[in-house]
């Protein structure tokens, strides 16, 4: 059977090891056929992403702080060196202070709302911009939201508000992007167990929580992530974007948890 990413390329930003969900969509492209560079913040994360890469037969490896300027200028400089084209990106990339994902929403304060928003929303735009210039034969940007934002969820707070702003801004890149033939879209996951996802307060509850309500009475896998990343990015997500597409065992629907648990 054809694999369904062959010839394509593509920038995977956002692994931090190995449950991070942009290496689930990774593994998912790799074994698709796409080939793949890695996108990751600073030395540390460096050294935990490389023999990941390095098992997917992928050498190219740079260092972006989406937060510095300087930093997304060298790394898209020594990643066009290798590549001249580029169709796809995955944006996996967010950040808020983990003091602000507990207590009350309302004591946000103005530097981790801008933070947050700087890093969870306007980054996905510069990226966007910066991945464009070489998507000359058209592409799929992709990157990661929550149903926070939509909806209130414990403790999720001024990530809420980022992932809201960053659905938004899904939408008004995919019809700038749409006479270019690039599609953007978003993935809707249900709460994973990753480092970012273990940083909201009462995280464990959350994922027991959707486990026990959602329709499917499960969570999300890395491995369902990635395949909808793929279908998406691969040519049978023609006519799809500026869309939400939630993998979360169907928990969005609910509006009561099943009898058994209320
Ligand atoms: P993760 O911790 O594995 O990944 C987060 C990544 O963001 C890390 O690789 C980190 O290095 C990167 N990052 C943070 N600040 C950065 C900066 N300044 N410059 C460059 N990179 C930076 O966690 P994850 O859960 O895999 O998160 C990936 C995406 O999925 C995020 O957008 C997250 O909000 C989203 N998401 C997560 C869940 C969940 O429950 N874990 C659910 C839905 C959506």
């Amino acid at each position: 059977m054809a694999e369904l990413m062959n010839g394509k390329r593509g920038l995977i930003m956002g692994v931090a090891n190995e449950r991070s969900i942009a290496w689930g969509i990774a593994q998912a492209m790799a074994r698709e056929g796409a080939e793949l560079a890695f996108s990751y913040q600073g030395e540390a994360f460096g050294k935990r992403v490389e023999p990941l890469a390095e098992s997917l037969g992928c050498d190219i490896l740079v260092d972006m702080d989406v937060t510095d300027d300087a930093s997304l200028d060298a790394g898209f400089a020594a990643l066009w060196e290798r590549w001249d084209r580029i169709d796809f990106l995955v944006h996996a990339v967010a950040f808020s202070d983990k003091a602000e994902l507990t207590g009350r929403f309302i004591n946000t304060s103005r530097a981790n709302f801008k933070t947050s928003l700087d890093i969870s929303c306007y980054s996905f735009i510069e990226i966007a911009r910066r991945t464009r210039e070489r998507m000359t034969e058209g592409g799929t940007m992709l990157t990661l939201t929550y149903g926070g934002s939509n909806r209130v969820t414990p403790y999720y707070n001024v990530m809420g508000v980022a992932k809201a702003a960053l659905e938004a801004s899904v939408r008004y890149l995919a019809n700038d992007l749409g006479p270019e033939g690039i599609r953007v879209n978003a993935i809707s996951p249900g709460p994973m167990k990753t480092l970012a996802g273990a940083a909201i307060g009462g995280a464990r509850k959350t994922f027991r929580h959707t486990e026990a309500n959602a329709p499917l009475r499960h969570n999300a896998t890395l491995e369902a992530i990635g395949g909808t990343a793929v279908y998406l990015a691969s040519d049978y997500g023609n006519c799809t974007t500026g869309e939400i597409v939630t993998v979360d065992s169907g928990f969005h629907v609910l509006g009561m948890p099943q009898p058994d648990h209320l």
